[in-house]
């Protein structure tokens, strides 16, 4: 707190006057914003995601909307027989959510078949919810001698339509299992069920001070095995690194029930391959994820949130080279957002935004560090800097936890936005810094040329947006549409796909392949590599086979 309070006077000298059309000096124009007053900060969201944006409008089944996807049919229909297994396997009534042989589960049944967007929607009949590795085990042991498709499911949060069915498979979501089974205070290993909620996995931490090396607006309802199973990135990929790093073991069970337990806790095991490695990022595709250990660090003493305001692109990378030289090891997020997905926000929120003007770019930092006074003055000398080189013409610093909230909401809260505006294609991709923001603006380009851009309800598509993780050189290119239409998304695709690969970027940065990408996948990875992970595929889940495409979506069986 001390550190907010010495940094409030350069909260005021921040507030540059955009051009200095006064013909005052920008040195003048810095004087004179001293004497205005402090920024109002509007009242905004709490931080975390809350459930499902409501999308008007009927959704359309995957199979509809992708007929070229299609069902295996070596797959059995399920039965009341299958039912009548898992029911005695399982128990509790609420464990088993059974459409197969009642009519009456079709709306509890219906969350579990569509995904966050609403954008893909399974035919799935039958929802199990394990509560023990041994559950997990025996559910996948019947369903491979039986040959019945799975999918598993966490928080369904998911963003590529990885979580939910395409056809008739069970979903397996993991729920249930969210027990936190360890934690060491003096290394900071944490161990948990795969069904643990990342939020209270945060809560539990920080009651210990220490915190998950992951945060993402998704956090009240993405559960940690779905965070490894996706190898999701985040807002702090930054500073505490990937979950590849970060996760020290797991527990998983294959497609025929093999439990392999490599729930390790160590830092340091040279002994063969890290084959744990192999189920982060997998979607689900080679095993469920029941448990993890993972690294935690201590948490921060100090905080603090900055919010800026900048002219172009240039300015932004200027920025976060210095926030880089400048501030390096406190710095622990360094965010993009473009005025377009800022005035989606303000549009569904309703909340008045946190700078008076409007810019083209806005970058929200984070510093986070363990001496207040030192961390003040290194951002007090970074924002005094990048003031006087007229890098950033605008900004607000948070002057506590709640503005803290407030400013990370407009970051945050603008995938939620998305959502309550209609149908959002998504494109969440990694591109060298340099060229990040031009994909924006070429899409942007190409939906206008082919008139489907517009502010009426006669253009499906509202506006083209730009956002991410810029301290990772992570775009989330949006399209934000009023209603999904196949002619918008024939202008995307391969359209993006090629102009990422033609600068050796990838498709996907951190939300995974799902089935929004499956198709894809050889624009970022050469055939020898997919081949390698239809091998890998195959030898994990070798009833899978044969495999036309890798990876099939989550789905041990699914091989459209
Ligand atoms: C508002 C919002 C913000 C987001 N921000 C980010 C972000 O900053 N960074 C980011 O990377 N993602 C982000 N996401 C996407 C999403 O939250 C992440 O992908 C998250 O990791 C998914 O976790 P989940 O538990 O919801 O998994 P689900 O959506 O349920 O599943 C995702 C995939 O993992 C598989 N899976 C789930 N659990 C298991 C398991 N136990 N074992 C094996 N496979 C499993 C599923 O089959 C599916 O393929 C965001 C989403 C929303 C809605």
């Amino acid at each position: 707190m001390a550190a907010r309070q010495q940094l409030a006077p350069v909260l005021r000298r921040l507030r540059l006057p955009r051009a200095p059309a006064t013909g005052l000096s920008r040195q003048a124009a810095l004087q004179q914003s001293l004497s205005r007053p402090a920024r109002c900060f509007s009242q905004s969201r709490p931080r975390c995601f809350q459930g499902t944006p409501a999308v008007a409008g009927k959704d359309k089944f995957t199979s509809e909307t992708y007929p070229d996807i299609k069902r295996d049919a070596r797959f059995a229909q399920l039965t009341g027989d299958h039912v009548a297994y898992f029911r005695e396997l399982l128990g509790s009534e609420s464990a088993v959510i059974d459409g197969v042989t009642s009519s009456e589960a079709a709306d509890d049944i219906e969350p579990f078949n569509t995904d966050w967007m609403r954008k893909y929607r399974g035919h799935c009949q039958l929802v199990l919810k394990p509560a023990t590795t041994d559950d997990v085990s025996k559910i996948l042991k019947y369903c491979n001698d039986n040959m019945l498709a799975v999918v598993p499911q966490g928080g369904n949060t998911g963003l590529v339509g990885g979580s939910v069915p395409v056809f008739d498979e069970i979903v397996i979501n993991m729920s249930r299992m969210n027990q936190i089974l360890d934690f060491d205070d003096v290394s900071g290993t944490l161990v948990a069920e795969a069904g643990c909620i990342l939020e209270v996995a945060d809560q539990f931490l920080a009651s210990k001070g220490y915190i998950f090396p992951l945060d993402l607006g998704a956090k009240g309802s993405c559960q940690i095995g779905g965070n490894v199973s996706t190898n999701a990135g985040g807002l702090r990929l930054l500073r505490y690194g990937s979950l590849h790093g970060t996760v020290l073991g797991l527990e998983a069970v294959l497609a025929d029930g093999t439990v392999v337990d490599d729930l390790c806790k160590l830092r340091k095991n040279n002994t063969g391959y890290d084959l744990k490695q192999l189920f982060i990022g997998a979607e689900g595709t080679i095993g469920i994820i029941t448990k993890i250990s993972i690294q935690c660090p201590q948490r921060s003493q100090a905080q603090n949130v900055a919010f800026f305001g900048l002219e172009s692109f240039d300015q932004v990378q200027l920025a976060f080279r210095e926030a880089k030289g400048q501030l390096s090891e406190i710095l622990s997020a360094f965010e993009l957002m473009d005025e377009g997905s800022q005035a989606l926000v303000r549009q569904v929120t309703g909340n008045q935004s946190p700078l008076e003007d409007k810019y083209p770019f806005y970058c929200l930092i984070e510093t986070s560090g363990s001496n207040a006074d030192h961390d003040s003055e290194k951002l007090q000398a970074f924002l005094e800097d990048v003031m006087g080189k007229g890098i950033v013409v605008d900004g607000t610093l948070a002057q506590d936890e709640t503005q803290i909230k407030g400013l990370w909401a407009w970051r945050e809260g603008i995938t939620e936005a998305l959502g309550h505006l209609g149908g959002t294609y998504k494109y969440d991709v990694s591109i060298p810094l340099k060229e990040l923001y031009q994909l924006v603006e070429d899409t942007r380009a190409r939906v206008d040329a082919a008139g489907l851009l517009g502010d009426t309800e006669d253009y499906p598509v509202r506006a083209v947006v730009g956002y991410g993780h810029m301290g990772d050189a992570n775009l989330h290119l949006n399209i934000s549409t009023r209603r999904f239409d196949k002619r918008v998304e024939k202008v995307l695709e391969p359209f993006i796909y090629e102009w990422i690969a033609e600068r050796q970027g990838s498709i996907s940065a951190e939300h995974g392949l799902g089935v929004m990408k499956k198709k894809y996948i050889g624009y970022s990875r050469n055939p020898t590599m997919v081949g390698l992970m239809k091998n890998i595929k195959t030898t994990f889940d070798p009833v899978g086979l044969p495999l036309s495409s890798l990876p099939p979506t989550n789905s041990y069986w699914r091989t459209g």
